[in-house]
């Protein structure tokens, strides 16, 4: 499952852990990006952060792990690149999805190379409010939208925009993500007003 993770919540664990017993998988790997392919660097949370926050939130789950290797990969984190680069750590026999949630498999098609992406992997998508995994056939054409499998699961309304958007505001964010996530970005003040301004409308190439 890639991301930004800026920061990990609910939403992305929930979508994970069905996932993961929907499909029985052996693990799932968590992948914060380095360096996001559309959202501009400096509004972006510094990926150490975003990388220990995610290892905060899956301490307790032992199907549930975290990789570097978009953090450590320098340049814009491409998902075909990770993607290649799993399977060869993984072998040949290892069988790879891709874990989405709704907006981001609707946006596919402007990811780079996602062609390749879609070949390369299954991919596994969550709903989200606000985006209709009913148009995934428009947005990818029909060859494309049944190589997509979709998780049946209510709709968590948790973003990590609304998270920083409530913590620059003072207001609680507990029970949207783990507490020891909620501790860390109050120990290294993350998400306060003078961050400076945010990008709604971009989104990564990894989320
Ligand atoms: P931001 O608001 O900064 O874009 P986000 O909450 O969308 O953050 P990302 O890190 O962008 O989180 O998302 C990583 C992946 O998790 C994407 O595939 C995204 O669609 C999925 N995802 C995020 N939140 C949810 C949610 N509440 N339900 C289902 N999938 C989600
Ligand atoms: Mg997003």
């Amino acid at each position: 499952m890639g991301g930004t993770f800026d920061p990990i919540h609910y939403g992305h664990l929930i979508a994970a852990e069905e996932a993961r017993s929907r499909f029985k998988l052996d693990e799932v790997v968590f992948i914060p990006c380095g360096q996001p392919a559309h959202k501009k660097p400096y509004a972006v949370t510094p990926a150490e952060d975003r990388y220990a926050m995610v290892v905060l939130a899956i301490a307790s789950n032992p199907w549930f792990t975290v990789s570097r290797l978009e953090v450590d990969r320098p340049g814009p984190s491409y998902a075909i690149d990770t993607i290649r680069q799993l399977k060869e750590q993984l072998g040949p026999e290892a069988e790879v999805f891709f874990i989405t949630g709704a907006d981001a498999i609707l946006e596919i098609a402007t990811w780079h190379d996602n062609g390749s992406l879609l070949r390369e992997c299954q991919f596994i998508a969550a709903p989200r409010p606000g985006s209709d995994l009913r148009r995934l056939e428009e947005a990818l054409g029909r060859e494309r939208a049944a190589l997509v499998q979709t998780l049946h699961l209510p709709c968590v309304e948790i973003s990590s925009t609304d998270i920083r958007a409530r913590v620059a505001a003072g207001d609680s964010i507990r029970y949207l993500t783990p507490e020891p996530v909620e501790s860390y970005i109050v120990k290294r003040h993350l998400y306060r007003a003078s961050r400076g301004p945010e990008h709604e409308t971009a989104s990564s190439d990894a989320d």
